[in-house]
Parts: C-alpha cells; structure tokens; sequence
C-alpha cells in the first residue's frame, strides 16, 4: 500500500504544534503494517538545511507564480520525504505560516495551494516509478488536495488515488478571497456550497471536507463534538452530513522522542519502577526555573500555546488560592502577549513560586513533563492534545478540561477508578475557573494520599499510549478505500 501524506510542518525539521508531531510518529508505526508513507512538506529553509543530500525528482513548472521541483529525502527517524522545492513560496524567513513580525504571509493562500496542487500531480503520477494510492491531507494548508484530484478526475483525468482529509484543529480553516478562484485553479462552478465556497470566501478546509473520500479527526470525542452547531465552528452542517464518513482516531505520543527512560534531554532517567530519578528531574526544574527546591510542594506544570483555546486564562485568578496552598507553577509557552504579560508579572510577584519561561523551548518541554508533579491542561476544546499524553508517561498527573481527546486520552480520578485502579488523571468541567478551582482542590486531596497518588502514577506511566494502536486504526481505513475502490 503506497500512501502519499502532506501538511505544512513534521517533527524534528519544523514544528508549531501537535500536527507536526503526528506527521513524525505516524509513518515509522505504519511500515511495519506493509504501508509505505511518504509525506511531502514544503522545502522551508530549515528543511533544506537540515536535509543538504535532498536530490531532485521531478519538475513543477509555473506553481503559482514560478517554478518548482520535487526533491526526495530521507530523513530523520526513517521518514521518506518528497520536499517541495518552490522558493517563491518558502524562501523566507519565519514560521511556516507568519513573518517575522508574525503576521500571516499575505500570500498564504498560494503558498499552501502550491502544496495541495504538487500533491495533486504526484498523485496522478508525476513521479518517475511510484503513484500513491491513497493520498492523505492534513489540515486547512492541505485542504484543497482532495478538491483538486476529485476535480482532475471528474475532467476526465482517468483514476485518481483515493483520498483522506484529516482535522487537527477545526479552528484553523484557511478562509481566502472569493476573488482567488481563477488563480487557485479552481473552476467557477465550484464556487458552491457544495464545492469550495465558504461563507462567501473560499474555504481550503471545507473543500477537504466536501470533496475527500474519508474523513478523519484525532480522537472519538472531537469527532462527535465537531458534528454539533456549537462545536462544528461552522462546518457542522457539512459534517452531520458527513458523518458516515467522519471517523476519530485517537494520536499517539512517539515513544522514541517521549519516554522518560531515554530522554535525552532529562538530567537522570527514571521509569515506574525507578521513580528517583523523576525527584532529581523535579530538582532540576526547580534550580532552573528559580523555584524553592522542595520536594513536597506540589509542583504544577504547563507547556502550552497561549492561545484562548488552551484555556489559561483560568489560572492567573487561581494563583493566590494556589500559592496558599503552598504550590509551585512552572509554566512555558508563548502566544497571546496579554497572557504572557501575565504570567511574566505573577512570576515577579510570587519569586521562588512561580516560574515563567516565555517562548518555544524542546527541552525544557521535557523537563517540565518529567520535573512536575502534574500538568494543567485547561482547554476549552482540544481535538486530541499531545501534552496529556507525555504528562502519563512521564508521571506527572494530567488535570484536564473534559473535552475532545482529553476526556478521551485521561481516566478521571473519581472513586470507583481509584478503587479498580484504572485511574490516571484527573478531569474537570465545564471549563471555568470554579470548576478549575475543584479540579485543583481534587488534585490537592489526591497529593495528600501519595499511597493512592502512586497508584494513578504508576497507572499513567504503562499505560498504551503509543503509535501502535492508532497506526492500525489508519490501517485499516486505507484497505478499506483500497477495498472499495477495487
Ligand atoms: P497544539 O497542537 O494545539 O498546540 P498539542 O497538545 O496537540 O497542542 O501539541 C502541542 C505540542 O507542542 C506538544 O508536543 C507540546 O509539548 C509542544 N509545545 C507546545 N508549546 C510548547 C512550547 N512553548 N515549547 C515547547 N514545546 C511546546
């Protein structure tokens, strides 16, 4: 089964968020299922950089206002990349989506059109000796994939592969100018609500939704929550309609990347049967963050985007309640600069308490999953969530808002998991600061019982949270369009 994948950015050469993490873990988990995944991610210059023995394969003349080429590479962790090559799309500094001054690139729209359109062409077997049969998009930024082979097809362009759109995040959906159709290439009659069109604009996700075979979503929760009005954020209608075709495949943390045993980047290793080494990681993040370094203080981490999805605007009003109870917070992360602002304030205003590391930081997100005693992940909605995931693995308790993938990926704390031992974290809801308050006040009790902490603990580190599962679950969704296909 050959499977061609594409999204804007993959774990270790470019990473934002959780979707680059997916599009590095998956691949390695399906070869050994018989599935030769080969991802095609824009040639940013961090990628070119990091993979200088990419070769060319094939050429893209005129995609969308110069010439391009398919380079191919291997890359790290057995990764099969085709890297598109274009750069009047990605030559440029900053993130794969803003400038330096982070803003979006104002051409976005055909930077991420020039993506779906070279998938479009290897799909209909640019390449010299491989064709995929199924191809995978990945988000808004690969949105128009499935519209532009649907379409190829539909023109008499012979068999197409068939193909799956997966959401990340339903919050991110690539809505552009109506004014743009000709230049994306799309036919005019498809500036309709069953084709493009989106609330008056064009929409890159929405064109994946409507046009791909398959669609999938990164956990069973969010797959149902993104059916509702509330939830759907505008396309709940379209994926009512869907909903036959609309599965939740739950993500899986990379255990060559996240396992507390071998980690790189942790100053002792530890496992649930050798826990000192998580106390020395707690140590080391006390010294760095400039926390007093007590072990009994119930040390609360979080690694997060600041963004209002993540919810932390529900803490700042809990941190006196927290810090007479005598907690630490470790937090790091980046994004809305109010919340920033914040956080950079309360570590000022509570030293030896709080510790605040504004930014994008690999390896202190590994000390602070190891070095905590839980993690605070308060969203108000999470497709799936990665950090709830390392936080089990690395010993540190999840708190968590009961949405999408986390209600999924966490088993509450309540008595009767406590009894039969299947706990591994603890959930709040709804998502507000009272209920975040009991939460917390639940977290505390918990702490206050280290025989029944340790049981929750030991319960999270083992548990199954790896590729393999999931990686089947994809499996068998491609053999079933191959089967139907056939
Ligand atoms: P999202 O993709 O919505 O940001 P996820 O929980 O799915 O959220 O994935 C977030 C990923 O990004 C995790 O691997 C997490 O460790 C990482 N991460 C988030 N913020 C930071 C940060 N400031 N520094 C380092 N890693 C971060």
């Amino acid at each position: 089964m050959q499977v061609l994948s594409l999204a804007s950015e993959c774990f270790p050469l470019v990473k934002t968020g959780g979707l680059a993490d997916v599009m590095g873990a998956l691949p390695p988990a399906l070869a050994p299922l018989g599935c030769r995944l080969r991802t095609l991610l824009p040639a940013y210059p961090c990628v070119l950089d990091a993979l200088p023995g990419a070769a060319p394969v094939a050429a893209l003349p005129d995609l969308f206002g110069g010439d391009a080429r398919i380079l191919e590479a291997q890359g790290p962790d057995g990764l099969d990349l085709l890297l598109l090559d274009a750069p009047h799309l990605y030559a440029r500094p900053g993130s794969p989506y803003h400038d330096p001054t982070g803003s979006d690139w104002p051409d976005n729209w055909r930077r991420f059109a020039g993506l779906a359109w070279a998938a479009r062409d290897i799909g209909l077997g640019l390449l010299p000796g491989w064709r995929p049969d199924i191809v995978h998009a990945h988000d808004w930024q690969a949105g128009l994939a499935p519209a532009y082979l649907a379409l190829a097809a539909g023109n008499g362009g012979g068999p197409r592969p068939a193909t799956v759109m997966t959401v990340h995040n339903l919050a991110f959906q690539g809505q552009v100018d109506p004014g743009l159709m000709a230049a994306l290439r799309l036919p005019p009659e498809t500036f309709a609500i069953d084709g493009v069109e989106y609330y008056g604009g064009i929409g890159f996700l929405k064109a994946g939704l409507f046009y791909a075979d398959r669609l999938t979503t990164v956990s069973p929760s969010y797959a149902r929550e993104i059916r509702t009005d509330e939830g759907g954020m505008g396309m709940g209608g379209l994926l009512r309609l869907r909903g036959g075709d609309l599965e939740g495949i739950r993500n899986g943390i990379d255990e060559r990347v996240w396992d507390p045993a071998r980690d790189p980047h942790l100053p002792s290793a530890y496992g649930p049967d050798s826990l000192q080494g998580k106390t020395l990681c707690k140590a080391a993040l006390q010294r760095r963050l400039r926390l007093a370094e007590n072990p009994d203080a119930l040390l609360l981490g979080v690694v997060s985007r600041l963004s209002h999805q993540k919810g932390l605007d529900l803490l700042p009003g809990l941190l006196p309640w927290l810090m007479e109870r005598g907690c630490q917070l470790a937090l790091l992360g980046a994004g809305e600069p109010a919340l920033e602002a914040t956080f950079a304030a309360a570590a000022l205003a509570h030293p030896g308490r709080i510790g605040f590391v504004q930014g994008y930081d690999e390896p202190l997100a590994h000390l602070i999953q190891a070095g905590s005693d839980a993690i605070l992940v308060p969203s108000r909605f999470e497709p799936c969530g990665l950090t709830q995931l390392c936080a089990q693995r690395y010993g540190s308790l999840p708190l968590v808002a009961r949405v999408g993938g986390l209600a999924d990926t966490v088993i509450d704390a309540n008595d009767a998991a406590l009894d039969d031992r299947v706990a591994t974290g603890l959930h709040f809801h709804p998502v507000t600061a009272e209920a975040l308050a009991e939460g917390l006040d639940r977290l505390l009790r918990l702490w206050s019982r280290p025989e029944a902490w340790r049981t929750v603990q030991a319960r999270a580190m083992t548990r199954d949270l790896g590729w393999s599962r999931p990686a089947r679950h994809y499996h068998e969704l491609y053999e079933g369009l191959l089967r139907h296909r056939d």
